[in-house]
Formats: C-alpha cells, structure tokens, sequence
C-alpha cells in the first residue's frame, strides 16, 4: 500500500523565458509563468509521512528558484551554437537568429529542448536525486490550458 503527498501548482511558481525548435511561432523569444506541481507516493516513513512536506515544499522552491527570472537555453540541442565567454552567453538557431544574453540572466539546462515536457522531467530528476526510494510526479503548467506531466519510477 502507498499513500500520496501533493503539493499542488499555487504554492510553487516561476517565471522563465526560452524560445523552442523552428518553424513554430514559440521559436521566437517568450515567456511564461510557470507552475509547478508534485506528487509524492511511497510508504509511510516511521513519523507516519510519506515526505516531510515542509521539506519538500522547500526543495521544489530551491529548484524553481533556480531558473525563476532566467532565460532558460537548452545546452544539447543539436539546433543551437551556444558560444559561452565569461560575461555572456551567444546563442545561434538553426536558422541564424542570433541572440547575446548577459551570462547571469541566462541557466543553461542539460536538455535537448526547454519544452514544458522536458523541464518537467527537469524538475523531477532533481527531486529524485533528493528522494530515490519514492515515486514522483511533476506536472508543469505553462499556461492555464496547458500541462505537461512527468510521471517516475
Ligand atoms: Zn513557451
């Protein structure tokens, strides 16, 4: 038997900047507020919790902080050329856009795309490095419609 623990979207926020693949209309630079939403599910521990809640609230907030107000660059896409000198970072599409962004305004995430689908996960493999014996979800809401779910093992 497992019990459930959820934190749910209102409590964690944060607002990020990033552009996606061409030829969609999200290529071009945008932002969004984001939130975020955890489950936890696992056995009882021996206080009767599932997670410290407090705790937890406080790991997916240090997470969140850190790409909170950042433009958010996919370091592994084969798409870009990200040139990093020690004030900024250069970033050139596929299709030559050219961006310059002052090193400290920018996180570089070791991801292939910045899709909500992927920082979900994003999210979720930073949790699980924190709690490896317990099942996580992540659900990223983009906008009001849109949600992307990572589910663990
Ligand atoms: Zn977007």
């Amino acid at each position: 038997m497992s019990y459930k623990t959820v934190i749910n979207a209102t409590q964690v926020k944060f607002s990020a900047s990033h552009f996606l693949k061409e030829p969609f209309q999200c290529s071009r630079l945008h932002g969004h507020n984001y939130y975020v939403s955890v489950e936890v599910e696992a056995s009882l521990d021996e206080n009767y919790f599932v997670v410290n809640f407090i705790e937890l609230k406080d790991k997916i907030k240090t997470i969140a902080q850190s790409l909170d107000h950042r433009v958010m660059i996919p370091e592994l896409s084969s798409d870009l050329t990200i040139t990093k000198t020690s004030e900024s970072i250069e970033v050139v599409t596929s299709t030559n856009k050219r961006y310059v962004f002052p090193k400290i305004d920018v996180i570089l995430l070791p991801l292939p795309a910045t899709t909500s689908e992927l920082l979900a996960k994003f999210i979720h493999d930073k949790l699980k490095e924190i709690y490896s014996d317990k099942r996580i979800t992540v659900k990223l809401e983009e906008t009001k419609n849109t949600v992307a779910v990572y589910k663990g093992n």
